[in-house]
């Protein structure tokens, strides 16, 4: 059985103080949760608090991006090596706020994978199709082209060291979520995908919903089969709400 996973992406929010105050309330709320996997994703210059307070815990942290370029001069852009400097375990690539507002393509996100696995990290890939694309039927259409992309490029073994998350843009920051059986019917055509290439890949393969996880919603999102786990932005900054949330996923 694939370990549910329970991802908070926290943006562009935080502070020092209150970054201090959420990541304590996570390790002691997290603690008594078994079978399932938590992490957060901070901004870069809370990557070295992130490390001083979760280390010696089971919580694991990462970057919510990373340059395609192994290093160089490309000004305000942070490497593969300097998110290896704060140990992190995870990185996004491809987050739609990313794809839409920052204009990165297919390409460069499959540059960004590629990059961050061979560098030891775990790549999460984000996929999601916008609302007029799931009104026109493209869904499985669009999110299967942006996992081609990587696969493409990377292979389909690269996918039994990364994660997959399905994150209807849609639904992102909106309050809106997909049901269950409309997230589960994607997960399914993910892991098909994958499964075409490799099924042993694809059986191992974590795929997590992301788009207004709540308390509320969370358990039933994670009892469908192909749902483990979740990448939470807005309910992330509340510990309350996000441990909730990782205790939905605990088996
Ligand atoms: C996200 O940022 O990846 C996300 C899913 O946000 P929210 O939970 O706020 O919709």
């Amino acid at each position: 059985m694939r370990q549910k996973l329970v991802a908070g992406n926290w943006k562009m929010h935080g502070g020092l103080a209150t970054n201090q105050d959420l990541l304590q309330a996570i390790v002691a709320g997290s603690a008594v949760l078994r079978g399932v996997s938590v992490a957060v994703f901070v901004p870069y210059p809370y990557l070295f608090q992130a490390q001083s307070i979760l280390s010696a815990t089971p919580v694991a942290w990462g970057a919510q991006n990373v340059s395609e370029y192994p290093q160089g001069a490309y000004t305000g852009e942070v490497s593969v090596s300097m998110l290896q400097d704060f140990a992190c375990r995870y990185v996004l690539v491809g987050h739609s706020e990313r794809r839409s507002i920052y204009g990165e393509s297919d390409a460069v996100v499959a540059e960004k994978f590629s990059l961050a696995l061979s560098s030891g990290l775990l790549p999460v890939l984000c996929v999601g199709e916008t609302l007029s694309e799931r009104e026109s039927g493209a869904t499985i259409q669009v999110v299967s082209s942006q996992i081609r992309a990587v696969l493409d490029k990377v292979g389909v073994t690269a996918f039994s060291t990364a994660v997959v998350a399905y994150e209807p843009v849609w639904a992102i920051g909106t309050g809106r979520t997909a049901s269950s059986e409309q997230a589960q019917e994607v997960h399914a055509a993910i892991r098909a995908l994958i499964a075409s290439f490799d099924p042993e890949v694809a059986q191992k393969l974590q795929i997590l919903y992301g788009g207004s996880v709540k308390p509320s919603n969370a358990a039933e999102l994670f009892a469908m089969p192909d749902i483990d786990g979740g990448l939470v932005g807005g309910a992330s900054l509340v510990a309350a709400d996000f441990l909730a949330i990782c205790s939905a996923a605990v088996c």
